[in-house]
């Protein structure tokens, strides 16, 4: 069986995978039932069966209170998606099951295993979402070998599709949730992140919102309904709602035939309708991209081209409105592909990179064989993947960490004491380049008490990039115990330090200067949130003995 790695676009409303086939081309896998995309929607059909898909979607008429879409939106910020059977299941618990049809469907069609991915994320999620996101993974019981952003992995795809010249690109990703607008200066073999931006609650969905409010509106002023849709008349509505929505992309004007309470209508919408009652939607869409067109302004870049991604770009809305304002013609870019096939090229190319390094560190005896977890490592890395990025016209065997610096998406801050007031402290400051693909930054500290045993830091995550603001904690990320000595005096310098990893994920650590030695430091996240590993184990083992369909 030839061994291939896998990119997967996790998205809020449809997900997709894809691999870099034995010629070095990007490709898609279809799903079973012969399509390039899968809805991310899940249906618990049984206790031993869910549902995942178009037949979960079309199920949602019929179940609602069994099915889960717009799972991604929860990632990170709910420990709870739906209650089935008695029993919570978590967000990412649900898109391990997407996960598992994806690669499950994958797996029967090209017949080889899918073990070993890259998943995307929206650039602006932060390190909740992602350890979130990658637990999922975990969960389906594939091995995330990294989690990037969409943007990154939609400019790479698109970057390494030819040989060119350097220019700077504005990627404008509306998908069926989430809106993300990155810049980035791209050519061959190379990819930078300036910045990023995005709503992570405007996407596709909203525009489904207007125009069911707005066919909702016209059914009962032609039939003197009450506009008390029941739940199943409301799922109806909905997905006839997103194809009218669809259908307006390519042509003036739909008829939609509605349904409620034994009444009946045919209520026509037009694109011009459309575009009036969904302008202020995409107005927020314009000032998200203005805000981050000025940070890259700031830092001497101009831009070049501008990118679309994402199923909602395919609304001639957009590409109007962004000619309109910025004189550029957006490139589209295979909106629903882009992002999976450059999360496989991706992929690729951080597996290589593992392969390597595990082969070196093996051979050259620095590592203990003996010790489970490098024994696992090892294992997972053992096989050579059966095509080489070498295969990969712009990319041309350079190393992936040579080929994409990103970079921050959020700031990170630590609440201190300010002349008597609490304040946080930004110690990472959102849109800052991670060169060597990190970025790690260490200030000092002093105990507050003799013989302290711990020291509570209090982290916080935000959008904000100023050196201080106010303590607020809607931005609590969590708290970090440091384990002190115990025979320390009140003021003993301390050293903390925040290091932001290539996957946007906070690592915290400590230092006590007075015997220099290092100090454990354990993340907490804020009410529950985040699950430890053993819940991870857990969900892995229960979840495992459901079959998806
Ligand atoms: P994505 O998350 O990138 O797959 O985008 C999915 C979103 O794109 C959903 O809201 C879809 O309704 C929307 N979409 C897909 N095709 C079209 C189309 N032809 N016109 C408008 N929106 C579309």
């Amino acid at each position: 069986m030839a061994k291939y790695v896998f990119g997967i676009d996790l998205g809020t409303t449809y997900s997709c995978i894809a691999y870099v086939d034995e010629t070095g081309r990007a490709t898609v896998v279809n799903n079973q039932e012969g399509t390039n995309t899968t809805p991310s929607v899940v249906n618990f059909a049984s206790p031993s069966q869910v549902v995942v898909g178009q037949v979960a979607k079309e199920n949602a008429v019929i179940d609602p209170q069994n099915t889960v879409a717009l799972v991604k939106t929860l990632m990170g910020k709910s420990n709870f998606a739906i209650n089935y059977n008695g029993e919570d299941k978590s967000p990412e618990e649900v898109s391990a099951y997407i996960l598992r049809k994806l690669a499950e469907d994958a797996s029967k069609l090209i017949d080889s295993e899918v073990k070993d991915v890259v998943i995307t994320c929206p650039a602006y999620f932060g390190t909740a979402e992602r350890t979130a996101t990658k637990n999922a993974g975990e969960i389906a019981g594939l091995n995330v070998i990294e989690i990037i952003s969409e943007p990154t992995a939609a400019a790479l795809y698109y970057g390494c599709a030819k040989e060119q010249g350097e220019k700077t690109i504005l990627v404008y990703d509306l998908g069926g949730g989430t809106f993300d607008v990155t810049i980035m200066r791209i050519g061959a073999g190379k990819i930078e992140v300036i910045c990023s931006d995005g709503n992570h609650e405007l996407g596709g969905k909203n525009w489904d919102d207007a125009v069911m409010q707005y066919l909702a509106g016209e059914f009962c002023s032609e039939t003197d309904f009450d506009g008390d849709f029941d739940e199943y008349a409301q799922q109806d509505l909905r997905l006839k709602a997103e194809k009218a929505k669809q259908q307006l992309s390519s042509r003036e004007e739909v008829p939609v035939m509605l349904d409620a309470a034994g009444l009946r209508a045919r209520i026509s919408i037009s694109r011009t309708t459309f575009d009036e009652i969904t302008q202020t939607l995409l107005n927020e869409s314009i000032e998200k991209t203005d805000a981050a067109i000025a940070v890259a302004e700031s830092k001497g870049y101009k831009i070049d081209e501008i990118l679309l991604v994402g199923g909602s770009t395919r609304m001639p809305q957009v590409t109007k409105a962004l000619v309109e304002k910025y004189g550029i013609e957006p490139k589209i870019l295979e909106p629903d592909e882009a992002v999976a096939k450059g999360a496989a090229i991706y992929a690729l190319g951080a597996y290589e990179l593992k392969v390597e390094e595990w082969k070196e560190k093996v051979e050259s005896g620095e590592v203990d064989m003996n010790d489970e977890t490098v024994k696992e490592e090892v294992e997972k890395y053992q096989e050579e993947a059966a095509v080489s990025t070498v295969a990969i016209p712009g990319l041309r065997g350079q190393k992936m960490s040579e080929v994409v610096t990103v970079a921050t998406t959020k700031s990170y801050a630590l609440k201190v004491l300010v002349e008597g007031i609490e304040k946080c402290c930004n110690m990472i400051i959102k849109n800052v380049q991670m060169e060597n693909g990190s970025v790690s930054v260490t200030k000092q500290f002093g105990t507050a008490d003799d013989n302290q045993e711990t020291a509570e830091l209090v982290v916080y995550e935000s959008d904000f990039d100023s050196e201080y603001y106010d303590v607020d904690e809607d931005f609590t990320l969590g708290t970090c115990s440091l384990e002190l000595p115990g025979n320390l005096p009140a003021g003993a310098p301390i050293q903390v330090t925040f290091t932001l990893n290539n996957e946007g994920i906070l690592e915290v650590t400590g230092r006590d200067m007075t015997t220099n030695k290092e100090i454990h430091a354990t993340m907490q996240a804020t009410a529950g949130t985040t699950m430890s590993k053993e819940d991870v184990a857990v969900a892995k083992a229960k979840s495992k003995n459901i079959a998806v369909e």
